[in-house]
């Protein structure tokens, strides 16, 4: 998904430049790519708009684990998320 984008009106529409894109191929698109948590994470703060309602487009449910009270899980230190193997 495209999350940022430059660009200037010109003659013929816009010139849209420099796009940042989150997508789950974390090693596509460099390092503005987040992946999934960065998709995540623009869903958290983004409000549905009249953009959002022309194009007809809906905000995604992402399966996310609830979160735990307990606090018997531990993270091994060899873990390795999605996200530092970029
Ligand atoms: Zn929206």
């Amino acid at each position: 998904m495209v999350v940022d984008i430059q660009g200037v009106k010109i003659d013929k529409g816009y010139l849209l430049t420099d796009p940042a894109i989150h997508c789950t191929y974390v090693r596509r698109f460099g390092a503005t790519n987040l992946g999934k948590p960065g998709m995540i994470k623009f869903f958290d703060t983004h409000e549905c708009n009249k953009h959002c309602r022309e194009l007809k487009l809906v905000k995604p449910s992402f399966d996310i684990p609830t979160k735990t009270t307990s606090h018997s899980t531990t993270k091994s230190p060899n873990t390795i998320s999605p996200i530092n193997l970029i």
